[in-house]
């Protein structure tokens, strides 16, 4: 199969969909790899780098999108974009399609077959390509935190582990999934006195015996976090509810009752904040003050640590990548129910439930 990866377009997105390594392996089996010039240029990925591992580089991303009987990439495709994705062409991207009733509709009119990597499952109720990027918000979250706690960025001024005879920055973490888990493990590891809240009490029970009482594990209800909120330095907004906005676990009303110069990194801000005060906010500008509090509500954060998240995101796509060009989409699909549900358009016709109900189209 020819396969296409090109340069992403969105404003300040600089992860790639295939590595020089990922060409490496689809060349091993036999396929031909188109990538764009300059595709990896901003995370250290030289064209030449892609060349030695059997890619050619084409000039535009017309010629590409024209030549490439699949296209990889990272985040969903542009208008610009959606226009040179044409009838029985794959494309292989996060696409996020439920708010977005005009991209589905263009890539409807386009005909392509779109399968969304954050709708593919792993079986176990969980969703592989897009855990990758959870990690990386789980654990820069505490990096963010670390660095808005400082005075200079309107901080209250504690350092995370503290020092000898000094006590430690108390870091909440509420929502213990894969965010939540990478931000604790980043936090106990600096030093932090870490409290974790989650509804679950299996998921409890496994943070528990991973972290052999290095943190405190609390059922999660508005008395537990009103009481943890007030004594904390850094609080990390890490619940999800599947399919649902985010809840609006910590109100304005008690924010008035924490720390001035506290931090909070509402990492679920992507699905509207648990935080009722918190606005999606860019990595230009990633913190406000409000109620004395600082946000950081980056909606995109992985996408500041491009590289790491690139090589994170194309080890999960990559056996994807090669059973779709292996066996062609259709016997892919056949094959792997998981992979299947990644399916969000084919040929004109929206083949993701959710999203055909929320933008009114015949399922
Ligand atoms: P996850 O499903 O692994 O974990 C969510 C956890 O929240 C679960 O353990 C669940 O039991 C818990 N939860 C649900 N309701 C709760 C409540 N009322 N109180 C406490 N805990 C509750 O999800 P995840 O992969 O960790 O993602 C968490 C959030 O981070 C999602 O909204 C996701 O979209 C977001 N995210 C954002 C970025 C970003 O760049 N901002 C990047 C990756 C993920």
């Amino acid at each position: 199969m020819r396969i296409g990866t090109p340069k992403e377009i969105k404003n300040h997105e600089y992860r790639v969909g295939l590595t020089p390594a990922g060409v490496r392996e689809l060349r091993s089996h036999g396929h031909e790899i188109l990538i764009q010039k300059g595709a990896g240029l901003g995370i250290g990925l030289a064209d030449a780098a892609y060349v030695a591992a059997g890619a050619e580089i084409v000039e535009t991303a017309v010629e590409l999108f024209a030549r490439a009987e699949m296209v990889i990439k990272v985040k969903e495709p542009q208008p610009v974009e959606c226009q040179m994705l044409r009838k029985g062409q794959v494309l292989f991207t996060y696409l996020h399609l439920a708010p977005d009733p005009k991209q589905t509709q263009g890539l409807v009119d386009s005909g392509c077959i779109a399968i969304a990597y954050e709708t593919v499952t792993d079986g176990r109720g969980g969703l592989p390509l897009l855990a990758p990027m959870s990690e990386v918000a789980g654990r820069m979250s505490i990096q963010a935190g670390a660095h808005a706690m400082e005075k200079a960025q309107g901080g209250n001024g504690v350092l995370m582990g503290g020092v000898p005879g000094v006590e430690p920055a108390n870091v909440v973490v509420i929502g213990g999934g894969v965010v939540g888990y990478n931000a604790a493990r980043v936090a106990v590891g600096m030093g932090a006195k870490v409290t974790i809240l989650d509804r679950s009490l299996p998921r409890l029970g496994w943070l528990d015996t991973v972290f052999e009482g290095r943190l405190k594990t609390l059922y999660s209800t508005a008395d537990a976090l009103e009481t943890c909120l007030a004594d904390a330095d850094l609080v990390i907004g890490a619940v999800l509810v599947p399919g649902a906005a985010a809840p609006k676990l910590v109100t304005r009303a008690m924010l008035r009752h924490m720390k001035p110069g506290t931090v909070i990194v509402d990492v679920a801000i992507d699905q509207g904040g648990c935080f009722e005060t918190s606005r999606a906010t860019t990595h230009q500008n990633p913190t406000y003050v409000e109620e004395d509090i600082v946000h950081y509500c980056v909606a995109n954060m992985p996408g500041g640590v491009a590289r790491t998240s690139t090589f994170a995101l194309t080890n999960a796509t990559l056996p994807y990548a090669i059973a779709l060009a292996n066996k062609g989409y259709r016997k892919a699909l056949i094959d792997d129910a998981n992979l299947r549900e990644g399916l969000n358009v084919h040929e004109g016709r929206v083949t993701y439930k959710a999203v055909a109900e929320v933008l009114g189209y015949d399922y």
